[in-house]
């Protein structure tokens, strides 16, 4: 018997620059026309998604860690390693930075730092993201901050449909209005927030961190080193989009039929566009689900787009006497690598 797919029920939050394209783009369920998250496969417990189907049904995914570790190919860490946002940003997000694990552990009870990656779903014509900022050293940069000296200090960036970024530790970074993101990152919610534009949240500023968000930007700033790479295969296009310590991301499109094998702990799969079927179920735009350590041959059918995370290679081999259905079949792996396909099914 193959083990399940594990097809989980996102969660989503109202903010302040939240807009309605999670449901109008992405035919999600929102609870307003504020949403701007979308938490998609999140294990965290400010939204702690559930298993919709099968024998883990109403499960969440942080309780499934806990007991089935096994279908995580009995990966460590006492939480869910990363979080898989779908983001409608309609207004600005407010400029922030992160802690890395080291500042967050000592500085945060013990919480993981984050580092993060954003892929562009889609934006407006002229949208832009912040990322980095123009203060030469750690002196000037606390001079700007405290002078409130944003126009100067604060580092825009134009961004186009289909841009990649990794947002290291210690980077300021912001996404700005027009832009819908599929971001991946380590499983925190640790946020110093640096400026946030003046406004109002039911009447009140929203709280800044300004002398954490001093002892935590990096100046001057670097740009994070990714490069990507493009895999064509049968019919997939892999393409790496990065590769860090914390978490590997690629973006597949399937046009007909392709096959892979699961050769990772896990994977993190959200689809973003088009439709098809995984092994006979079928998945369209807007599906996120997790396939299991040891699945053993993927089979995708259709005409779709996905965006697939894992972090490290497991560490056992590969078995194949736990799909004896394949036995004797020589399936192509994938140079280690894995999946994508197409189909129909809205
Ligand atoms: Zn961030």
């Amino acid at each position: 018997m193959k083990r399940e797919i594990i097809f989980l029920e996102p969660a989503f939050k109202q903010v302040i620059w939240g807009g309605n394209k999670l449901g109008a783009d992405f035919g999600y369920d929102i609870p307003g026309d504020n949403t701007g998250e979308c938490w998609a496969i999140s294990a965290h417990p400010k939204g702690d998604c559930k298993v919709i189907s099968g024998q883990y049904a109403g499960m969440n995914l942080s309780r499934l860690w806990d007991k089935h570790r096994e279908l995580f190919g009995n990966a460590k860490g006492d939480r869910y390693p990363l979080l898989i946002k779908i983001i409608d940003a309609k207004q600005d997000l407010s400029i922030q930075v992160h802690p890395d694990d080291k500042y967050a552990a000592e500085h945060e009870n013990g919480s993981l730092g984050k580092t993060e990656c954003w892929y562009v779903l889609d934006c407006d014509e002229n949208a832009a993201v912040v990322i980095g900022h123009n203060a030469r050293d750690k002196a000037e940069l606390e001079k700007m901050i405290r002078g409130k000296h944003w126009g100067e200090f604060i580092r825009e960036i134009p961004v186009h449909k289909g841009d990649f970024f990794q947002i290291e530790p210690g980077c300021l970074h912001a996404i700005k209005g027009g832009t819908l993101i599929l971001e991946t990152q380590q499983n925190s919610d640790i946020t110093y927030r640096v400026y946030d534009y003046d406004r109002l949240q039911n009447g009140k500023p929203r709280e800044l961190h300004i002398e954490q968000s001093i002892e935590v930007i990096k100046a001057p700033f670097e740009a994070a080193q990714c490069s990507r790479s493009v895999l064509r295969q049968d019919n997939m296009m892999i393409e790496k989009l990065v590769d860090c310590e914390y978490y590997s991301v690629e973006k597949i499109d399937v046009t007909g039929k392709a096959l892979a094998e699961q050769k990772h702990s896990f994977l993190n799969v959200s689809m973003i566009g088009g439709a098809g079927r995984i092994n006979g179920m079928e998945i369209c735009k807007g599906k996120n689900f997790i396939i299991p350590a040891r699945y053993g041959t993927m089979e995708l059918d259709g005409d779709m787009s996905m965006i697939v995370s894992y972090t490290e290679e497991m560490e056992e081999k590969y078995d194949k006497t736990d799909n004896k259905n394949d036995a004797g079949k020589e399936r192509k792996a994938l140079s280690g690598r894995y999946m994508s396909s197409h189909g129909y099914c809205r």
